[in-house]
């Protein structure tokens, strides 16, 4: 009876938008397959399986018996028995998440070979070399990330052959030393692993899905997917596949490439090669790579093959795709391909390229990059007429410009960043064990490989700064050196590094604006000027500047910004800002202007509060004149002061302290002080978070909201006098029920009206509230009687509903949570749009239910946040706010979110 496979898919059964099942790996294969591209034959063993495998800590019985099958039709399209005496198969086996995922297991090559077989490859092949070659590898790679065995040994091992035969280089071995190798290897595995390597082939094979299943779960995985924000239940896919040899001679090789310059953008032949080579010498950077234009004369048919598919993959998935390929003896084999990693500079050109080149719409373009891409581009870069001399080049292999502590290893990464430094990880060349270091540090230095390395390929995906083949460096992580010529630096010390050109710098380098920040505040005829005429300069603003146009004009959310002064809302509007979403004007008081405050809250009587109140009109007149001339012709919500008690008054302990002080010395205690101390000690609160503030407080001293009412409508009527647009809005923090907003907004018409009477202007100034306590979006039906728009204040919001105080959060128990997966990001910094995310929808209903076409937007952090702002979006509302250096990041999200 047929079997229904549910683990085990051959390569012809899937295809691309199967990565949950498949992973990224496995989906690729399948549509290559699909495309009619020379893939080696094979099959994809699920995520199912995996995940069927760690829940239960065995694989499900039915896998062997899948997996048998599937090697069966393997075998039968190939036409040789799988570690077979004679002409064996062998196998690779390779981990493949949905996510690519650097921290994942390496591959296992040559699976099947034992004592035996490897007789029957090297006649096959007729080069015995060859075959003892492939076993030691094969052990090696076995022993390393199967059976877990330090590599470091296997490494000495080969070394001492080496010396022993007295030559350079791993080539130069020949079969006799590498069987010397294959029997050092196995008392290696023996003494490490306390097994003999397995000569069953079908127990490797088992071994080494299992091996990648495992390494779904270890420390690095789970390190990678926390930085990168993967969730920790998708499990991995195992992908077997029949090996083809890059190393079976000069007609043989093995390369990498990208159908575009996954730097620049443009299109070109793009890669290396490495001839008579297996597998991942290329990727580690072992050996020097030849560039793929070279491979035209040593193999013109193979290249012109490869050209042909390259060119077949970009059609099919119209995108920068990077592809894997082995020669074996002048036939061309497919072994990987995925949609290319790129920078962010590239990722804008490519999609523009893509566009002019009608392979892909102007909507699928806005797709093809994202407010984070664009958030990168807008950091600074050293400035180029520093004076400071580099003092080495490499390949900038990933952007940004990074200064930093020198540091060697994880552990001094880790502990220097702890310590609250910036540090640069320096190595020779990185692997996924230099993963925690690598998080650690804001750039990373490497003295060999290629834009493809790890290193590279890692640092572009977190979007960290990366030089990488910086050959002149002697990097020595034993006595933490780098030697550059004569110049020895040590660990701790200053370097800078450009990953953009791949210069090396001793010491700080200042820092200046990219042109694409040149663009967003100053326009495109800044910014081109700027670019000094470099043309990929030049590209890269035209590009960015059709994109952001280009979203500008089909989103529906509007983007304004959070800014408190009027330089904030000048910076803002040049940055594109539709308005100001929230201007916190208890920051306004803060520094010098605090002991206003302080007075209004500690005055005792009815008079004493007049007195303490009436110098604080004519400040805030001004401050509201020069906001809303700033931002004249655009709205401008501005909410009445929200000052947390804490943050206003001295703290109660200090105070105490000092009094008890001054009065143990005898002296005579300051009546100011003794009387603030009893004010402190009347208003203490042991949680002000969720104490006397927002309406509360302008309830309570009902003078403090109404000096800002009457400077605001005050500001208005100048301004209006002198022929401008205002457009004020009054917001009213901290609402949680409607009778609150009511008596609030009953005092403001009153007083608006009353500047109508003494100024003669009428006045048409919007009054509405924050939504930032549960309560409040459960009762937004009421609420909307009395408020003409609302703002949801979703950091409060957040706070609230979870009960988490945000400020104490990330050191209490936050990384336990990430960890334990009760959270996959913290709230606050994307919104929980299952939980509080519900209750914005439900408020943005019920708004609209009482109040057809109530105005509603949202002022907390997550109005930058990209995620979030999809979110927003798809909830209805009409704008978001954020900080005015994410304003352009908003405005990207938002158009892509609509299309
Ligand atoms: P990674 O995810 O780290 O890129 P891969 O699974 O792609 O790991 O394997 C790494 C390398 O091993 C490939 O680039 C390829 O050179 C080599 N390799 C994998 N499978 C085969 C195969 N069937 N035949 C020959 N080489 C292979
Ligand atoms: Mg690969
Ligand atoms: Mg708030």
């Amino acid at each position: 009876e047929a079997i229904m496979a549910t683990f085990v898919f051959d390569f012809s059964e899937g295809n691309k938008d199967q990565k949950d099942l498949l992973g990224g790996k496995g989906a690729n294969l399948a549509e290559m397959v699909n495309m009619g591209l020379p893939v080696p034959p094979g099959f994809t063993i699920s995520t199912e399986a995996c995940k069927a495998y760690l829940k239960d800590g065995k694989s499900p019985d039915a896998l062997r018996v899948e997996v048998t099958q599937a090697l069966r039709k393997t075998e039968d399209q190939i036409g040789r028995h799988f570690g077979a005496d004679k002409e064996p198969l062998l196998l690779s086996v390779r981990s493949g998440a949905k996510f690519s995922m650097p921290g994942m297991m390496e591959t296992v090559l040559n699976v099947g070979l034992n004592d035996t077989s490897v007789q029957g490859l090297a006649e096959f092949a007729s080069d015995e070399r060859f075959a003892w070659d492939s076993y030691r590898r094969l052990i090696q790679m076995f022993g390393k990330t199967v059976l877990d065995i330090d590599g470091e040994l296997f490494a000495a091992a080969l070394d001492a052959q080496k010396a022993k035969a007295g030559v350079a280089s791993d080539p130069e071995l020949t079969a006799a030393d590498h069987k010397e190798v294959v029997a050092a290897y196995k008392q290696i595995v023996l003494d490490e692993a306390g097994l003999e390597f397995p000569q069953d082939p079908r127990t490797q094979l088992n071994m080494a899905i299992e091996a990648v299943f495992n390494s779904w779960n270890t420390e690095r995985a789970r390190l990678y997917r926390r930085r990168e924000r993967i969730p920790n239940d998708l499990g991995t896919a195992v992908n077997v596949m029949a090996m083809v040899f890059g190393n079976l001679g000069e007609t043989s090789g093995t390369g990498v490439c990208f159908t575009r310059d996954p730097s620049t953008g443009h299109s070109g032949v793009y890669g290396d090669y490495l001839s008579n080579a297996q597998g991942e010498d290329v990727v580690a950077g072992i050996r020097n790579t030849l560039p793929l234009a070279e491979l035209e004369k040593l193999d013109p048919k193979s290249y012109a093959d490869l050209r042909a598919a390259m060119r077949q993959l970009e059609t099919h998935y119209r995108d920068l795709c990077d592809i894997e390929f082995t020669v074996e003896r002048g036939k061309l084999w497919m072994l990987q391909t995925r949609i290319g990693k790129r920078t962010a500079a590239a990722a804008f050109r490519v999609a523009t390229q893509l566009v002019d080149e009608h392979l892909i719409t102007m909507d699928e373009a806005l797709g093809r990059v994202s407010g984070d891409q664009l958030s990168q581009l807008l950091f600074p870069h050293f400035a180029a007429d520093s004076g400071v001399m580099p003092l080495a080049k490499g390949l900038g292999a990933s952007p940004g410009a990074s200064v930093g502590e020198i540091v060697f290893d994880n552990d001094g990464a880790t502990a220097r960043k702890e310590a609250g430094a910036k540090v640069i990880l320096v190595r020779r060349e990185t692997s996924p064990d230099d993963l925690p270091g690598m998080v650690a540090s804001v750039g990373v230095l490497t003295a060999r490989g290629g834009k493809t390395s790890h290193a590279a390929v890692v640092a572009r995906g977190m979007g960290m700064c990366a030089v990488v083949g910086a050959e002149a460096l002697k990097v020595d992580p034993n006595a933490k050196t780098v030697t550059v010529g004569g110049t020895v630096l040590h660990e701790g010390e200053i370097i800078a590094i450009d990953g953009a050109t791949g210069e090396i710098f001793v010491g700080e380098v200042p820092v200046v604006d990219s042109p694409v920040m040149v663009y967003i505040s100053e326009g495109i005829d800044a910014a081109q000027q700027a670019a000094h005429g470099d043309p990929e300069t030049q590209d890269l603003i035209n590009s960015v500047d059709r994109l952001l146009r280009y979203a500008d004009g089909v989103r529906r959310l509007r983007v304004r910004a959070n800014a408190d002064t009027a330089e904030d809302a000048i910076r803002a509007r040049e940055r594109g800002a539709q308005g100001i979403g929230l201007c916190r004007t208890e920051h306004q008081f803060l520094g010098e202007r605090r002991t206003y405050v302080e007075a209004v809250i500690l005055a005792e009587t009815e008079d004493e509060r007049t007195a303490a109140l009436d110098p604080l009109v004519p400040v805030q007149r001004q401050d509201f004149v020069e906001l809303l001339t700033a931002m004249d012709g655009l709205p401008t919500t501005i909410r009445l002061i929200d000052p947390p008690l804490h943050e206003f008054l001295p703290d109660l302990t200090e105070l105490s302290v000092k009094v008890a002080v001054a009065e143990a010395k005898g002296e005579e205690a300051d009546p100011h002080e003794l009387k603030l101390l009893a004010a402190v000690q009347r208003m203490h609160e042991a949680n002000p978070m969720l104490g006397l503030r927002g309406v509360r407080l302008g309830l309570k001293i009902p003078g403090l909201f109404d000096l800002q009412i009457r400077a605001i409508a005050e500001a208005t009527v100048e301004l209006l006098g002198q022929g401008k647009r205002p457009k004020p809005e009054i917001m009213v923090p901290l609402v949680g029920s409607v009778r609150e907003l009511q008596i609030i907004r009953d005092r403001a018409e009153k007083i608006i009206a009353d500047v109508t009477a003494t100024t003669g202007t009428a006045l048409r100034i919007p009054i509405g509230c924050m939504i930032e306590l549960p309560r409040a979006a459960l009762t937004a039906g009421r609420i909307a009687e009395e408020a003409e728009f609302f703002s949801f204040g979703t950091n409060d919001l957040t706070q609230t509903t979870w009960g988490f105080s945000r400020d104490d959060v990330e050191s209490a128990f936050f990384a336990d949570y990430l960890e334990s997966g009760v959270l996959t990001i913290s709230p606050f910094e994307t919104l929980d749009g299952f939980g509080v995310g519900k209750l914005v929808k439900m408020g943005v209903e019920a708004g609209r239910a009482t109040r057809p076409g109530i105005h509603v937007g949202v002022c907390g952090e997550h109005g930058g946040d990209p995620e979030s702002i999809h979110f927003f979006h798809a909830a209805g509302l009409d704008y978001v706010s954020c900080s005015p250096f994410r304003v352009p990041v908003a405005r990207l999200e938002a158009g892509r979110a609509a299309v």
